[in-house]
């Protein structure tokens, strides 16, 4: 390791600045020029102060994450060691002992840009050196603590998928709380998910797959399963077929099913739970080969009926029903409040379709969440202790064809570089503000104006449009489209907005996006179909049974909750726990779209760097302070280091805490221009005086 670290040492003097604060021109291009250097050479990570930065290498670098690495980074200042994920992590961690408040790891980035590996790298860490290693006498402990590890490759496996962005691309949010013991060890979790991409379970873009968990089964089921469940190749599956891809370079799907199995077994699924998984994939898979004929006056039949009846075998629900649920919708008439009779309603090829496809998605995503709750339920904790958040959500996507999803999983985008706004940039300035501390105020571009047009209440927002034509249209799904193209339009008074035909045009932050509208009042009123819920209920598996454990609403009037605005309280659930939390940031960017090492689209990473904003945040941190604290708290840390405030070991301090603060400076020759004193606060502008102040101490 010390070889590595002179190694490291020599590239930070030749290979561009460690921390971009310190750069002699404050511009984009030289940024881009840094990150460029520091590429060229495999180093991936820079700062700027305490937000890290980190360039996708596409690569494994040998040694980067090595256990010596790690070991290194134990108990070391951000400023002491290069730029590292495992230096967050130690960071968070530590904040957390010492602090005694919650904290919070927000990793952003386009999609491939590299946070789901960012967060597996923070999650190994603190794992690794929380407590103690591998011998911990508390058996919870090394429970939870592989959960924290062995849930990565369960999620993906079941969230993840190939797009054609990234090969292993989170089609989900997740934010993983770990909460610690009295000793700072993991002793419980929890993970809260955000709106899974099911419609990817019934249709992927060419050059894009289902889910991975499917391509893992199909390729790795037991003979006994393939029986069982009639499972064969992927080629066999009209689900996993539609983006004509079965597999992805430099992956064997068998073996990452391998590593799925174990993954349940760690955590602590037994065996028949995990047979009642497969079973509903397979489920899933005979559902999508379910295929329908025309008969004359716009009706249907289904073509093959052993489909049919292997779907129900493995539904465990009666042949006949499903098959009336697929072919017929049921109706009902009605007198005011009068329920009145029932009858079946014969639907055409297209409905036909789009019936089966929701049955399919409704069955997944519920198995997802149903997964989550699980892994949640291992990870239960009376206690409620401190708390680590790490949050890992799919990032900003631009497709050619752009739909509802896309535009949920960029509004999450948009809110989390609201919080990185807030956080780095106001917060801060503003706090300088009201401290009274002198300060030369930075510009920089506010997204809110993007979050009010999507979540806004009034002036209406997109997602506010939506749910009203969904609801105006609730009978008639005929319509829903134009209807939605007639109302949208008020959105554009607001300048990132503006109407394309039949879609929609945001500017986002991250850039502008074309959103279609046909489709998405459908899929924003995300509605099980009452037949469907029947049937399903209908079912002798207990399993499949708890999955659904909707009521029946048969008043019509009231609408159930929308899809956007589902997501929407999600996402004010998620800021809300954010903001209380001490945040730690990794803003990763993506080098190239084509997935290849030692590749650097100059125009590309420029692009990220701008919108990230990372040049304001380097601005703001110029002109700010890296450490503030309450004099109290100040005072109580460092009250050792002053003969006047601490005698004997014991503290005298008879004075209030904002002398007592003057006195330790004193004590300690610190330059005037290195502090000032605010209202209630002290600021310290250099860390390196912060750690020159610990090591003091440490000798007390
Ligand atoms: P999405 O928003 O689509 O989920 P993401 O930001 O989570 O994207 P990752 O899945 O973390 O992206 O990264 C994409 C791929 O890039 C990884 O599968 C891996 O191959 C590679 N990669 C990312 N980070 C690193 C790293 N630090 N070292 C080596 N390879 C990496
Ligand atoms: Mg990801």
């Amino acid at each position: 390791m010390a070889q590595q670290k002179a190694e490291w040492g020599n590239q930070m003097k030749n290979e561009g600045l460690d921390d971009m604060t310190l750069l002699s021109k404050v511009t984009n291009d030289q940024i881009l020029d840094n990150l460029k250097k520091r590429f060229e050479k495999d180093i991936i990570y820079t700062n700027i102060g305490d937000v890290l930065i980190s360039v996708n290498p596409f690569k494994f670098i040998d040694g980067m994450y090595s256990d010596e690495v790690l070991q290194e980074y134990i108990g070391k200042s951000r400023i002491e060691l290069p730029p590292h994920v495992f230096a967050v992590a130690e960071q968070t961690y530590r904040s957390m002992i010492n602090e005694k408040e919650n904290q919070c790891v927000i990793i952003s980035g386009e999609s491939g840009a590299g946070k789901t590996e960012a967060a597996k790298k923070i999650m190994q860490y603190i794992a690794d050196v929380s407590g103690e290693r591998g011998s911990s006498s508390n058996k919870k402990v090394e429970h939870v603590k592989s959960i924290i590890l062995e849930t990565n490759p369960l999620l993906e496996a079941f969230g993840n998928a190939k797009t054609l962005r990234n090969n292993n691309s989170s089609r989900f949010g997740k934010y993983f709380e770990i909460q610690f013991n009295q000793s700072n060890e993991p002793e419980g979790g929890k993970i809260t998910n955000y709106l899974l991409e099911k419609s990817r379970v019934v249709f992927q873009l060419k050059g894009e797959r289902n889910f991975h968990i499917f391509y893992q089964f199909c390729k790795g089921a037991t003979p006994q399963e393939q029986q069982e469940f009639g499972i064969y190749g992927p080629e066999n599956f009209a689900y996993l077929t539609k983006g004509d891809t079965l597999d992805i370079d430099g992956v064997d799907d068998v073996e990452e099913f391998a590593l799925t199995r174990n993954a349940m077994n760690v955590i602590g699924i037994p065996a028949n739970e995990q047979k009642q998984i497969f079973k509903l994939l397979a489920a899933i898979l005979w559902i999508g080969n379910i295929d329908f004929k025309e008969q004359a006056g716009d009706k249907v039949t289904i073509s093959d009926t052993s489909v049919l009846d292997f779907v129900s075998q493995l539904l465990d629900v009666p042949s006949h029903f499903l098959k009336t649920a697929l072919e017929f919708r049921q109706m009902e008439t009605r007198h005011g409040n009068q329920r009145g009779t029932q009858y079946n309603v014969p639907l055409n090829k297209t409905q036909a379709i789009a019936g089966r496809d929701a049955l399919a998605k409704a069955i997944y995503d519920r198995l997802f969440n149903w997964l989550v709750d699980r892994i949640n339920k291992e990870m239960d904790n009376p206690q409620k202790g401190l708390m680590i958040g790490v949050l890992d959500i799919y990032g900003f996507e631009v497709f050619d064809r752009n739909g509802f999803e896309q535009f949920c999983i960029n509004y999450v985008n948009e809110k989390l570089q609201q919080i990185f706004i807030e956080f780095t940039l106001k917060m801060e300035q503003e706090e300088y503000v009201r401290e009274g501390i002198k300060w030369e105020p930075i510009p920089f571009f506010d997204n809110k104006i993007v979050c009010e047009l999507i979540e806004g209440k009034n002036p209406p927002g997109i997602f506010s449009i939506l749910d009203d034509v969904c609801r105006a249209v609730h009978s008639q799904a005929e319509g829903a489209d134009q209807k939605l193209l007639q109302s949208i339009g008020v959105c554009k008074s607001n300048p990132h907005f503006d109407t394309r035909g039949n879609a929609f045009c945001v500017k986002h932050y991250a850039g502008d996006v074309v959103y279609e509208g046909p489709g998405m009042i459908e899929k924003n009123k995300d509605t099980l179909l009452k037949d469907h819920l029947e049937i399903l209920q209908m079912s002798a598996n207990n399993f499949l049974v708890a999955l659904f454990p909707d009521v029946i609403d048969t008043d019509s009037k009231k609408l159930p909750s929308t899809a956007g605005f589902k997501i929407k309280s999600q996402a004010a659930d998620l800021v809300a726990t954010l903001m209380k939390s001490t945040p730690h940031y990794i803003r990763t960017i993506k080098p190239n779209d084509l997935k290849k090492p030692n590749i650097l689209e100059g125009s590309r990473v420029l692009h990220q760097v701008k919108y990230l904003g990372l040049l304001d945040n380097i601005k703001v941190r110029r002109a700010g302070f890296a450490y503030r604290s309450t004099f109290e708290r100040f005072f109580q840390r460092y009250y050792l280091l002053s003969d006047k405030t601490c005698y004997a070991g014991n503290n005298i301090w008879k004075g209030d805490a904002l002398s007592a603060c003057r006195a330790i400076l004193a004590s300690q020759n610190v330059d005037t221009t290195q502090y000032q004193i605010g209202k209630t606060k002290i600021f310290i502008r250099y860390p390196e005086m912060l750690f020159s102040l610990e090591e003091t101490r440490e000798r007390y």
